[in-house]
């Protein structure tokens, strides 16, 4: 029998399929964890001591027994789709993490982030975001608008006012 879902929020780790499906999960809030190189004993192991959910387009892999309950099968392959299929069993997430290492972003001040962003940016991006892991900074612009028109859906739609 699997574990019921923890109130906290779900986490995840990715199968090496799922990279750029990975990245724009953590842009919105997920936790998910990333391998490279992972061969299909070490993700059971994974999930088996972390409690958590595996991403997996391997079919056979997603009828592992272990894994029972904790296991989402993405079948889709174009990444809108596999987005939808993904936010349709998990509608939110939590605050922004880092697309490259999985971090939790914490949000900084203009000033704080003065000589890390380009001019233009500092000047007009209304949010910035600092990672603690790897110091990359982000910043609220026009690329969420590109990743909407990308999407085709808005995954944002019903986090404004969420409590984190
Ligand atoms: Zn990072």
């Amino acid at each position: 029998m699997s574990p019921p879902l923890r109130d906290e929020a779900p986490a995840f780790v990715a199968d090496v399929m799922l990279g750029r499906l990975t990245r724009w999960l953590r842009i919105l809030g997920f936790d998910v964890l990333y391998f490279h190189r992972a061969p299909d004993d070490f993700l059971i192991y994974v999930v088996l001591e972390s409690g958590r959910t595996l991403i997996t387009r391997d079919r056979a892999l997603a009828q592992e027994s272990l894994l029972a309950g904790r296991i989402l099968l993405i079948d889709e392959t174009h990444l809108p789709h596999q987005l939808r299929a993904f936010m349709e069993r998990y509608p939110m997430g939590g605050g922004p993490r880092c697309a490259e290492c999985n971090g939790l972003l914490m949000e900084v001040t203009r000033k704080e982030v003065e000589d890390l962003v380009p001019l233009y940016v500092y000047l007009t991006s209304p949010k910035f975001w600092r990672c603690p892991s790897c110091g990359k900074v982000l910043w609220e612009g026009t690329h969420k608008r590109n990743m909407l028109k990308y999407l085709g859906f808005d995954p944002w739609r019903g986090c404004e006012g969420r409590s984190e």
